[in-house]
């Protein structure tokens, strides 16, 4: 996804507004922020052969069963003695920062996705859901990185800068989700299929990572001579100092959730307002030893991580 500047962004603010980090190692925030990342990294599965079967498994976290995997992983992370609880930890918090931000921002993000595909603008079609969604998150990308640190993709590197965490941690971490997954959706996925996934997100953003613009240029030109639109181009960071751009929402025009078709005029940074605030306010249910069924449901409300409810 594009948009892991801006959910590493959140977890970092959420540290400096909250002020608990004193103590950690550096293992635990690592696994904090890369927690921030969420099921995301799963994604890129699909560049190791071997995981062909297991493609599916980030869209399924995402999709489905918020509240039930919420309670797997925080048993299998009780399970953990020691440092490794710690760290375990770590990550779970990070992991509902970055499902508090995705549930909280996404609806905002279909609700343009749907205008501009159905709009009848010139080359755009219903086809082009996913280069949408990719251009408009990278461009929130673009925005928090320019407004919040002042730098550009030039002097800020995402697959260096992000999803920093040493293969020991990613080792944990893999095993809490092989136990989590198989508990909520009875899938039994390799050992290694996060700690790859992993490695595969880091390679993927070294490829895509193109200040200049000249790889982008390049691949995008051979992928249009494929396809319609080029995916590389639109998830592929610009060197823009974007103090704001266009789908922000700073002048509040109104958008429809499209799960509940209710009117909201938010804008991006409101959002991501609402989602630290709710980050904050679930803190003592989410700090508890272990999460029940009915604190990760007060947690999660049924949605799931796109702001649609799956749980009635
Ligand atoms: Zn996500």
């Amino acid at each position: 996804m594009p948009s892991l500047i801006t959910h590493d962004y959140f977890g970092r603010e959420f540290l400096s507004r909250n002020q608990e980090t004193s103590q950690w190692s550096a293992d635990q925030k690592d696994a904090y922020l890369l927690g921030n990342q969420g099921p995301d990294p799963f994604f890129y599965a699909i560049i190791t052969p071997r995981f062909y079967h297991y493609t599916g498994i980030g869209s399924l976290l995402h999709a489905q069963k918020p509240t039930g995997f919420l309670v797997a992983f925080s048993h299998a992370c009780k399970k953990q003695s020691g440092t490794n609880h710690l760290i375990a930890e770590a990550y779970l918090h990070g992991f509902l920062g970055h499902y508090l931000l995705d549930r909280t921002v996404h609806p905002f993000v279909y609700s343009q996705e749907n205008t501009f595909c159905s709009a009848g603008i010139e080359g755009l079609t219903e086809d082009d859901h996913s280069e949408v969604h990719a251009t408009i998150e990278r461009e929130f990308d673009e925005m928090v990185c320019y407004q919040k640190y002042g730098l550009t993709v030039k002097e800020f590197r995402p697959h260096q800068d992000i999803l920093r965490a040493s293969d020991t941690v990613l080792r944990l971490i893999s095993r809490i989700y092989i136990e989590a997954i198989f508990q909520t959706y009875h899938r039994v996925v390799p050992y290694d299929l996060f700690e790859k996934s992993v490695h595969n997100f880091r390679l993927v953003q070294r490829l895509f990572y193109s200040p200049q613009g000249i790889k982008r240029k390049a691949l995008a030109y051979l992928e249009k001579c494929m396809r319609n639109h080029s995916f590389y181009a639109s998830m592929s960071h610009l060197a823009i100092p974007r103090t704001t751009c266009d789908f922000a929402n700073d002048d509040h025009q109104s958008w429809v959730n499209p799960f509940t078709n209710e009117c909201h005029n938010e804008s991006f940074w409101d959002l991501f307002e609402q989602a630290q605030e709710s980050a904050k306010e679930l803190k003592p249910l989410y700090s508890l030893p272990e999460i029940t069924p009915d604190e990760a449901r007060v947690i999660t409300q049924g949605l799931n991580f796109s702001g649609e409810e799956v749980e009635v």
